[in-house]
């Protein structure tokens, strides 16, 4: 049963109870202990869009504002509520809102540095206590990247938990092994394949109530059949439905951070996923060196290897030197990279408009000197 919706669950259950259901502990207990006094409460992130938040908290779903405060003394995007964040609020259940005052210390944080005027940080998701570094152990299996997941993933503060997946796929498991036990010492290993149900149960200690995970790996590695699998056909049920009454209606709610059924919190946000791509954008290209060298092949360059003649791409796969599987990895790696393309532009656009507005008020405050 999802106790987390509704107002009557704080008559069911201490509020400290909910609280560790959705990851709280220790360590923000003492964070917050001064807030309480002050009579605060607290909340955590599960979605974010256009600075207005959804968080989870002792008064269930409510939608959160930040306010003019932590705006303004906010000197970057890092400032900002992100993903998993636990922000201090001032709940107004009867409306299902709640106003940020402030964001609690963060315990890890993965984030993108975001070039421009000024290095910006932005967080993509934040207080995940195990990581799954996700490769696949057929084709695209490779040892250097998975060194820089692992330096990405000590720097986030998050435990890194290296899953080895497609194992049905291998066939020297053991040379593999070797190899990555030489980058990961003292990194717990788990080789599963989700296309057959085997090796899943190694993540269950992973799994537990309030532990907060998060995947990467590059694109077609077999994160989202894992998030799936994982999170089972409980999902929907887990993911929005309220008990009995009417409210139950947002089953479709969007949220990035998901109660999984087992109690564990999964976080996915795009940014998770922007994050190694950008990588693989950098360096990880190399990795789809053979299609590259096809696809240059092509007699016309926007070749779509469709109908066109001279088409390098459909003569590799006929004649089977290029797998469709392969072939469907690269247009979904590539597909992936023009959509962070597109958003990383409609971010800068939008940073300059925020830019401008904020000098025209800036100079329209200016009081003239005495
Ligand atoms: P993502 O891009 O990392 O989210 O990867 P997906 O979960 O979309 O998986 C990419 C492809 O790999 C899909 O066609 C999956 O069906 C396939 N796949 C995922 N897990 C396994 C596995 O354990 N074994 C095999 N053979 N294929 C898998
Ligand atoms: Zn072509």
């Amino acid at each position: 049963m999802n106790q987390l919706q509704g107002e009557s669950v704080v008559n069911q259950q201490t509020t400290y109870t909910v609280l560790q259901s959705l990851g709280w502990n220790e360590y923000f207990s003492k964070l917050f202990a001064a807030y309480a006094e002050q009579g605060y409460h607290v909340g955590r992130i599960t979605l974010e869009h256009k600075r207005i938040y959804r968080l989870l908290s002792e008064y269930g779903e409510l939608l959160g504002e930040v306010t003019g405060k932590l705006r303004f003394e906010a000197t970057g995007r890092e400032d900002f509520p992100a993903v998993g964040d636990w922000v201090v609020i001032k709940p107004r259940p009867e409306e299902q809102k709640a106003s940020i005052h402030t964001i609690l210390p963060r315990k890890s944080k993965f984030s993108r540095k975001l070039a421009g005027d000024t290095v910006e940080e932005q967080i993509v998701a934040a207080n995940v206590d195990t990581v799954f570094l996700v490769n696949a152990l057929n084709n695209d299996f490779n040892i250097r990247r998975m060194e820089r997941y692992l330096i990405l993933a000590w720097e986030s503060g998050a435990t890194p938990v290296i899953v080895l997946s497609k194992a049905d796929l291998c066939e020297d498991l053991d040379a593999r092994m070797a190899e990555v036990e030489s980058i990961a010492i003292g990194v717990p290993i788990h080789v599963v394949s989700a296309a057959q149900g085997e090796g899943l149960d190694q993540l269950e200690p992973y799994l537990g109530v309030g532990n907060t995970i998060a995947l990467i790996g590059s694109s077609g590695v077999g994160k989202s059949t894992l998030i799936n699998t994982l999170s089972g056909t409980d999902m929907l049920r887990v993911n929005g439905v309220r008990g009995g009454d009417d409210r139950g209606r947002h089953t479709t709610t969007h949220r990035e951070l998901v109660q999984l059924p087992s109690g564990a919190l999964m976080i996915d946000t795009p940014g998770m996923r922007e994050l190694q791509l950008l990588e693989a954008d950098e360096g990880f290209r190399g990795a789809f060196d053979d299609v590259d060298s096809i696809v240059e092949a092509c007699r016309f360059n926007d070749c779509q290897h469709a109908k066109e003649p001279g088409c390098a791409v459909r003569t590799a796969l006929a004649d089977g030197s290029l797998e469709q599987a392969r072939f469907d990895s690269y247009l979904k790696l590539q597909r992936e990279l023009a959509y962070v393309a597109r958003k990383e532009n409609e971010r800068l656009a939008a940073n300059e408009k925020a830019k401008w507005k904020k000098i025209s008020m800036d100079l329209r405050q200016r009081k003239p000197k005495r």
